[in-house]
């Protein structure tokens, strides 16, 4: 259970980043002005990010609980509540190895996420950041989904829901309240690893946007129009949005079926 780095993880995700480099500089090559320069650039620093995370979380192990590869991992930092892709067990560091998450572990942040169909209704009575019986409640709401998350005398709520690749899902910091849930309703558990918010397919039609609204562009300067240069940048730059949108979700699909060591 010994964490390694991965070429093969950080290549993908290398090569993953200047595709994306390539878009955010798209609109200020095409049609060169201040506005497309602070798009590109804002673009930019989102991909300098990426590159940060392609370092850091480049390690892998073999999961304690299953045997198979779990990917995303870092050495400077615990993981708590990365998940293995194959058993769905939560896995953690520790002291460079991979182990299998205590189940009373109280994570100092919502870590432990539930993917909910629909308002589960009454919850578990378990204190959703330390674990122990709940005494009161606290209402959270998002898309349509509100819930009275239950908690102790001694803790607020530690918990978060949204919705992230289409699906509500609740973010507790205890291991136990999430266990729970999961398993008295048949729920999907879900890891907060760089790669848990991934689409189920490719955003092919943000990929048809970007390349029309990059065309309407050009259409744009074509055409006699006051400051067109201008509006032709604002066309592209709303293109490179919306294809960053496509690059970024095909490359996490891309990403499930080459990466696998
Ligand atoms: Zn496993
Ligand atoms: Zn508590």
């Amino acid at each position: 259970m010994n964490l390694r780095r991965s070429p093969r993880s950080l290549t993908y995700d290398l090569a993953w980043a200047s595709v994306r480099l390539g878009v955010a500089f798209l609109p200020a090559i095409l049609f060169p002005s201040w506005l497309t320069w602070t798009v590109t650039v804002l673009l930019v620093l989102g991909v300098v990010f990426l590159i940060v995370a392609a370092f850091m979380y480049s390690y892998v192990a073999a999961c304690p609980g299953c045997g198979g590869t779990v990917q995303g991992l870092s050495q400077k930092i615990d993981c708590v509540g990365h998940s293995c892709g194959h058993c769905k067990r939560f896995v953690e560091v520790e002291r460079g190895r991979l182990v299998l998450t205590p189940p009373d572990r109280a994570s100092d942040a919502p870590s432990f996420g539930v993917l909910l169909r629909g308002s589960p209704g009454e919850l578990p009575a378990i204190c959703c950041t330390c674990g122990a019986p709940s005494t009161r409640t606290q209402g959270f709401a998002v898309a349509g989904v509100s819930l009275d998350i239950p908690h102790c005398d001694n803790h607020e709520p530690s918990a978060r829901l949204r919705k992230a690749a289409g699906r509500v899902r609740l973010e507790v910091a205890s291991l136990r309240f999430a266990q729970a849930l999961g398993e008295r309703d048949g729920l999907d558990i879900v890891g907060n690893d760089p790669y848990s918010d991934a689409p189920a397919r490719v955003p092919w039609l943000s990929a048809l946007g970007g390349m029309a609204l990059t065309g309407l562009g050009f259409v744009i300067v074509r055409q006699e129009l006051p400051s067109k240069e201008l509006l032709a940048g604002l066309a592209a730059s709303a293109g490179a949005f919306v294809l960053m949108h496509f690059v970024v979700g095909a490359g996490f699909v891309v990403r499930r079926r080459l990466v696998r060591n």
